[in-house]
């Protein structure tokens, strides 16, 4: 059973006390039961967030359940007091949190820590406030003048006042009579102001002005799209509406395969409207990079007439805005929300339907404990709050499609684009023949830019035309080797490769972030033939100024952009068209519309497929087709060049046709043979230590533990190095296990892991449904 309480200790008189059965805060997961006096009765209901003693200190915890009398004759301590002014968890997020921490075989109070805002589990309730001075009556010219005289800046203020419509704010008047703090209080002592004291929003929009826009005319397909999600809700809200009829309503989750540019943010803001207009609330989804401004505008623009009807959740926001953010949804105030990964926690009452945009996006997944999937954990969510799910992108992952073929989502396609445009022509180039041609003795042609390439630019130059060139490598150089001994300078904590970036030559690890200045010579042979090998964007930025010296060019990366809102003025001057070639990471890759655009280029698609991932098919299909995307999004078709040594990939001859269900049926049978997912779920072990030997023995202990007993149907790997074998200066072995029945496996996992003792510093993760194998 479980700890319940701590020392029988009194507590108060002999009257029977409600108890509280709260989770601990504190690092260990623990459950315990305390009596609730009888001044806090009102304010502790579920999901309320307490402080609680703990033997000699007081902790915080979260109120999972109401008892009417103490279990067992045991008396209880008592909850000390209440944090903040209503319950922190609705009962459906704590609901939540119990899902999350079974799933993922992760504490729940870890989980229930992730669900909180840092800000907000910190410093709940701490808002800025201002006072709001108000002229009580207003002064005769005589008594003006009097205190004119004798006080003139008092004077000052209630003309300030006076001149401001009769009230301001004391920050307002400060900004022009710094002392007003002081000076005012004689004033409203004598009755000629008044004061009260408000809440100022930290707003990260509030400078913004958005146009209202009106809902357009749905297309046919979108139609189509809109009217079954329209009726999923109001099956949903019906069923809710008349509990007694029978059964629960099914989890209703539906896919939204739509070509980019048919049109499915439209399908969302209509569908919002109606779920709203029905008195719920909405919850989206977006990955963090498509979270740009544009992507808010035309939320805000949408339901511009209501005030605060949006709160907007991303990394971007300061702690204050956040956490202003946050209790905005918490007081009811905000019916829709935006945000990337964590704000499928956001506080929403009455849920009405959650959209998740670009639902494949790898960005999902979250990289520590708890590692949940936010698209899986919306799916979940959905089912316990009833409400309608929406998963939308241009190339769904796997698993949806796969659900949606089997019926247990509906699907939901749209093929045009509403422009009428068809999309762009792609052209694959296959860089061993333009290695083999190697006759022209150019710095750009060593395999970065393609005869073919170069003449397509040359072309969109003279036509004034856009040019995208898209490369998923930062830097100059992507390693370093000796021709002698063949030795590649690697991170000595990293043991990867090292990236040159010449802008301040020096080679970075781009996993720790380490920098060394190049070596002369070689680090193992001490011969001095280094060659540098690789490109990245900064080497591609030169190639091209060097082939194109007259066009106007700029490189968008996490190296260039570090500026704040820097990525905006670039985006910004391409779209005014005063750049002719924008050279790009993922940064790039999505949810932008620049119609003057004809020209993409994918400098090196093999990137994304040489990665050890079963996977790697899926992004690099998904990567172009995104890409292409991005092309003839105006008046003139776009052109879309493929630059790639495996021209003859799935991936890429499928993407070349967009061909998604092509693409994907191929795909899947690969993974059913191989019992990879959707045909199963995986689970990733990994061990890391300092001592590359001790992880690897801790690794193969568990895998002796978990042979023992293994779940039926279960298959489990070998321990092996990482693809990442060195990061941070540890060494990485991990084991795989797939199983059809996830359940069965993680309840294996959570046994064995309990009854294992590792020596100080090996670490054991693991990841259920891991992105990244
Ligand atoms: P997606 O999200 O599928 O890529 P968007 O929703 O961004 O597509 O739509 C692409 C473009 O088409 C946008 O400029 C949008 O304003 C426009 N659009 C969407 N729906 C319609 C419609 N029904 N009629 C005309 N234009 C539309
Ligand atoms: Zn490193």
């Amino acid at each position: 059973g479980l700890p319940r309480g701590e020392s029988p200790e009194e507590s108060g008189s002999g009257a029977i006390r409600k108890v509280a059965r709260v989770q601990l805060e504190t690092a260990a997961a623990l459950e315990l039961d305390y009596a609730i006096p009888e001044k806090l009765e009102k304010s502790v209901r579920v999901g309320t967030r307490l402080t609680v003693p703990l033997q000699q200190q007081r902790v915080t915890a979260v109120v999972l359940e109401i008892l009417d009398s103490p279990e067992g004759n045991t008396r209880l301590k008592e909850i000390l007091s209440v944090v903040g002014s209503r319950p922190m968890f609705t009962s459906g997020l704590l609901r939540l949190a119990n899902w999350i921490s079974e799933y993922y075989v992760v504490p729940v109070n870890r989980v229930l820590r992730t669900m909180l805002p840092q800000a907000v589990r910190e410093k709940p309730e701490t808002f800025l406030t201002d006072s709001h001075l108000k002229l009580a009556k207003e002064p005769s010219p005589e008594i003006f003048d009097k205190l004119h005289q004798t006080a003139p800046m008092q004077a000052r203020i209630l003309e300030k006042l006076r001149s401001h419509g009769g009230e301001a704010t004391l920050s307002e008047l400060r900004r022009e009579l710094p002392r007003a703090t002081t000076i005012i209080k004689p004033l409203i002592k004598a009755g000629w102001i008044t004061r009260s004291e408000i809440r100022v929003e930290r707003d990260p929009f509030q400078t913004e002005e958005f146009l209202p826009s009106q809902p357009l005319k749905l297309t046919e397909e979108q139609q189509a799209a809109y009217d079954t999600l329209i009726k999923t809700l109001g099956v949903m809200f019906a069923a809710e509406a008349s509990p007694a009829g029978g059964e629960e309503p099914k989890p209703s989750t539906l896919l939204l395969h739509g070509v980019t540019g048919s049109g499915k943010t439209e399908v969302y803001l209509q569908a919002i409207a109606e779920v709203l207009k029905q008195g719920k609330t909405a919850l989206v989804l977006v990955p963090e990079i498509s979270l740009t401004p544009q992507t808010i505008e035309r939320f805000k623009a949408r339901f511009s007439e209501r005030k605060d009807a949006i709160a907007v959740l991303h990394s971007h926001l300061s702690d204050g805005e956040r956490h202003d953010e946050w209790f905005k949804i918490h007081e009811g105030r905000a019916q829709i929300v935006i945000g990337a990964r964590s704000a499928i926690f956001a506080p929403l009452e009455n849920l009405g339907l959650i959209i998740v945009d670009e639902e494949h996006e790898p960005s999902y997944k979250q990289e520590d404990a708890p590692r949940y999937h936010a698209r899986d954990v919306a799916v979940v969510r959905g089912r316990i709050e009833k409400c309608p799910v929406l998963l939308g992108s241009a190339t769904p992952s796997l698993e949806s499609f796969q659900n949606a073929t089997t019926g247990k989502y509906q699907l939901l396609t749209m093929t045009k684009r509403t422009d009428g445009k068809s999309m762009p022509l792609i052209r694959i180039v296959d860089m061993r023949m333009e290695r083999r041609k190697g006759t022209e003795v150019s710095f750009a042609n060593t395999g970065i830019l393609s005869q073919k390439l170069r003449t397509a630019i040359t072309d969109r130059l003279t036509k004034k035309e856009q040019t995208i060139l898209f490369l998923n490598r930062r830097g100059f150089n992507t390693s370093l080797s000796c021709v002698s001994c063949g030795e590649t300078v690697q991170c000595q904590e990293c043991a990867i490769p090292m990236t040159l970036h010449k802008k301040d030559n020096r080679l970075v690890c781009h996993i720790c972030g380490a920098r060394r200045v190049p070596p002369t010579k070689c680090p193992a042979c001490k011969e001095p033939g280094l060659k540098y090998s690789g490109f990245g964007t900064e080497r591609v930025e030169q190639a091209v100024k060097e082939v194109f010296p007259q066009a106007r060019i700029a490189r968008v990366d996490t190296d260039t952009m570090q500026r704040k809102n820097q990525l905006r003025d670039t985006l910004k001057e391409f779209r005014a068209q005063k750049l002719d070639i924008l050279i790009g990471t993922q940064m790039i890759a999505k949810g932008l519309d620049f119609p003057n655009v004809t020209l993409v280029g994918v400098l090196n698609a093999d990137t994304a497929l040489n990665i050890p991932d079963f996977r790697a098919a899926e992004r690099t299909f998904q990567l172009l087709v995104q890409v292409a995307g991005r092309a003839g999004r105006g008046e003139v078709k776009g052109e879309v060049f493929v630059q790639t040594h495996a021209p003859h990939s799935p991936a890429i001859q499928f993407s070349r046709h967009n061909d998604f269900d092509g693409y994907a049926l191929q795909e899947l049978e690969h993974r059913i043979a191989f019992k990879y997912p959707p045909f199963s779920h995986v689970v990733l072990i990994s061990a890391r230590g300092k001592h590359e030997a001790q992880a690897e023995f801790a690794l193969q202990t568990l895998h002796k533990r978990l042979e023992n007993d293994l779940p039926e149907g279960c298959i489990m790997g070998e321990p092996a190095p990482a693809p990442l074998a060195k990061a941070h200066g540890h060494h990485r072995f991990q084991l795989l296990l797939r199983s059809e029945k996830i359940r069965a496996l993680c309840a294996h996992i959570r046994k064995v892991i309990a009854g294992l003792s590792l020596p100080q510093d090996i670490y054991i993760t693991w990841d259920v449904d891991p992105m990244n194998v």
